[in-house]
């Protein structure tokens, strides 16, 4: 596997190999360009993991609860390529949804152990902290700043 980003002809350029597998995407913006580095990098360390889907417990609300080890504030975390990374973002990318750096994931289900792709929202902070002031019933912190 090897990845590398350059600039030409006023467009991003990101080149990504994996296997005998050669991908190239241009993009307008580096963040752009690094977030969907990001993406297929993730994506391939969770192919490489075929236990990810023994550690998931669906729900009745449809939740998919991760039963592996859960960090002190609730989310679901692994190890992956030797990097620990929250179970959530694992999701997402095997969908393949990018995250921009700086943006949140927030769980619209208020389940943090849940990795349902359908669950998640990628939100600017603004918005997350927007978001849970809408939700003042419950709590009105940011719960999940940054991960
Ligand atoms: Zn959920
Ligand atoms: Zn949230």
């Amino acid at each position: 596997m090897s990845q590398r980003l350059d600039f030409r002809g006023k467009r991003w350029r990101a080149r990504y190999q994996v296997g005998g597998e050669r991908i190239v995407r241009t993009f307008s913006t580096e963040a752009e360009a690094r977030a969907w580095v990001d993406l297929a990098e993730l994506r391939r360390a969770a192919m490489t993991f075929p236990a990810l889907l023994d550690r998931l417990n669906v729900t009745p609300a449809g939740c998919w609860e991760w039963q592996g080890h859960v960090t002190a504030r609730g989310y679901g975390r692994l190890m992956l390529d030797g990097r620990k990374v929250y179970a959530h973002r694992v999701l997402l990318a095997l969908r393949g949804t990018a995250i921009p750096a700086g943006y949140h994931v927030h769980h619209a289900c208020r389940n943090t152990r849940c990795v349902n792709p359908d669950h998640l929202e990628i939100l600017a902070p603004v918005e997350h902290r927007a978001r849970h002031r809408e939700n003042k019933n419950g709590s009105s912190v940011v719960h999940e700043d940054g991960v």
